[in-house]
């Protein structure tokens, strides 16, 4: 008989949480998961899976259009929020049961209620006041919107959590922000017929990426008719006396929507956790610190994915918990792998991409080797539609090694995958070089862009 009630309790049933709950558990440990909300986390039930869907429901308008070229003629056609909202439900359904199923079937026992830490290996049950124990605790309970609380009007604005249940279409939002869920519900609003603003703080969009991609991907948004406003900040947001929202900027302008959206980032969910009771070490933004192993400073307590604000991406969560089952119950302790994460942004067009921007290489490296095409993808000849491609590889021109694959255009998400795995092997331009291309298609430009479109050298552009 053990001396606590379960081997393991995991605190929050996000992607991290329920793939560390399933695999115990499927190993014969006494599992319990406890969720206060839905099973399936942010990427389930309010992030990556739903935004998907209204990506693609957003791209249907320039499908549309470009139908014209290639000698179809488009009956009207209409859109119906409340259809694509009330869908997109039943399918977030279908996956939370999936995740309910895989949690019961694999022997893990569920509890649908707020857990909260009384020390270092036990846990409040909310719900039911229980106080249980257990022998290894997983806090992956991710994160939340960053409210921007210093913003006046700010509980005037929608976040991330709220735009999938909007009850209505706005005519009009602004959206605050630079990152990955302002650029990509820019385009998803845009796309749905929103008149659309982004107001951005820095000198050009999504600051972590290549600057190829940044400029490339802010031109076609503005072709497409988004506004973008750049260093500039909302300085008060206000309701007007027609109802509508009034959002101040610190430029003098005053901008009226019907919605105005704050994606300003995403903060670790540790309030009121109990953290302080367990003695588990918090950093300046609340998040768990942790070792290589995903261990806090308490030797029984762990944590995975948003909350311990390494990189905030539904597949590093899950790989978290799969190296942390390694660790504890496979007697292999494997420390997770954050180098060379591709990562796509749902733009339209898309981003992927995948290791160093020439700016971040050219600070680690004396001389690169900068290869660039930039070309109107095939589709656009037939539709008319103005829009560019952009495939960048930042190569070190010592080892002939490549360090960086960009890629601004159709599908290029689906690219970043493959570009990932090609990169983790690591490729030099060589063998991209013997590769043969495939016909026709986008990425062929990738294996035939022989010559340098420049290099850099110390720095500078040579
Ligand atoms: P990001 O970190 O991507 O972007 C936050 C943006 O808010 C940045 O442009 C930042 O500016 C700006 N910002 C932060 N604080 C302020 C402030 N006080 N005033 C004005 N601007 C501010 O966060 P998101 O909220 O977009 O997304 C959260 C995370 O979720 C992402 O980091 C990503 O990891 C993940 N995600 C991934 C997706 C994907 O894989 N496709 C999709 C959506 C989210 P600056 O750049 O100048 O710091």
């Amino acid at each position: 008989m053990s001396e606590f009630d379960y081997d393991l309790f995991v605190i929050g049933g996000g992607s991290g949480g329920v793939r560390a709950a399933r695999l115990a558990a499927g190993l014969g440990k006494k599992v319990a998961i406890a969720e206060e909300y839905r099973l399936g986390g942010t990427c389930v039930i309010r992030g990556c899976v739903p935004k998907k869907l209204f990506v693609y429901a957003s791209q249907f308008s320039e499908h549309f259009e470009d139908a014209k070229g290639y000698g179809w003629t488009v009956g009207k056609s209409e859109f119906d929020w409340g259809t694509l909202v009330a869908n997109k439900d039943r399918e977030i359904d279908r996956l939370e049961g999936l995740y309910h199923r895989g949690l019961e079937n694999a022997g893990a026992e569920i509890i649908a209620s707020r857990a909260e830490l009384t020390g270092p290996n036990s846990i409040h049950i909310k719900a039911t006041g229980q106080e249980v124990t257990a022998r290894h605790i997983l806090i992956a309970v991710g994160g939340t919107p960053n409210p921007h609380a210093s913003l006046p009007g700010h509980e005037l604005c929608i976040k991330s959590n709220e735009v999938f249940h909007l009850d209505t279409l706005p005519k009009a939002i602004i959206i605050a922000g630079g990152g990955y869920i302002a650029v990509e519900f820019a385009n998803i609003f845009h796309g749905l017929g929103v008149e659309t603003t982004l107001i951005y703080r820095g000198k050009e969009i999504l600051s972590r990426f290549d600057m190829d991609m940044r400029r490339g991907l802010h031109a076609a948004m503005e072709e497409k008719g988004i506004r973008i406003l750049c260093h500039e900040i909302f300085d008060r947001i206000e309701r007007g006396a027609d109802g509508r929202l009034v959002a101040h900027t610190n430029q003098g302008k005053s901008l009226v929507a019907d919605q105005v959206m704050l994606a300003l980032g995403r903060d670790p969910n540790t309030d009121g956790l109990g953290l302080e009771a367990a003695g588990v070490e918090t950093g300046p933004k609340g998040e768990i610190l942790v070792d290589e192993y995903s261990r806090s400073n308490v030797e029984s307590i762990y944590a995975v994915g948003d909350v311990t604000n390494r990189v905030e991406l539904t597949p590093v969560a899950i790989h978290e918990s799969m190296c942390l089952i390694d660790t504890l119950y496979r007697d292999r302790p494997t420390s997770p792998d954050h180098d060379l994460i591709a990562t796509a942004v749902f733009s339209q067009p898309e981003i992927g991409t995948v290791g160093l921007s020439e700016d971040d290489a050219s600070k680690k490296f004396d001389e690169l080797e900068i290869y660039r095409a930039e070309f109107r993808p095939m589709k656009a000849t037939l539709s008319g539609r103005s829009e560019k491609t952009i495939m960048k590889l930042v190569v070190n021109a010592e080892d002939r090694k490549v360090l960086g694959a960009h890629i601004l255009g159709h599908d290029a998400g689906e690219l970043a995958q493959i570009l990932g795995i090609v990169l983790k092997a690591g490729c030099t331009k060589d063998d991209f070089d013997r590769t043969m291309a495939v016909h026709p298609t986008a990425s062929e430009e990738l294996v035939t862009m022989y010559q340098p479109s420049y290099r850099i050298k110390g720095g500078e552009r040579v």
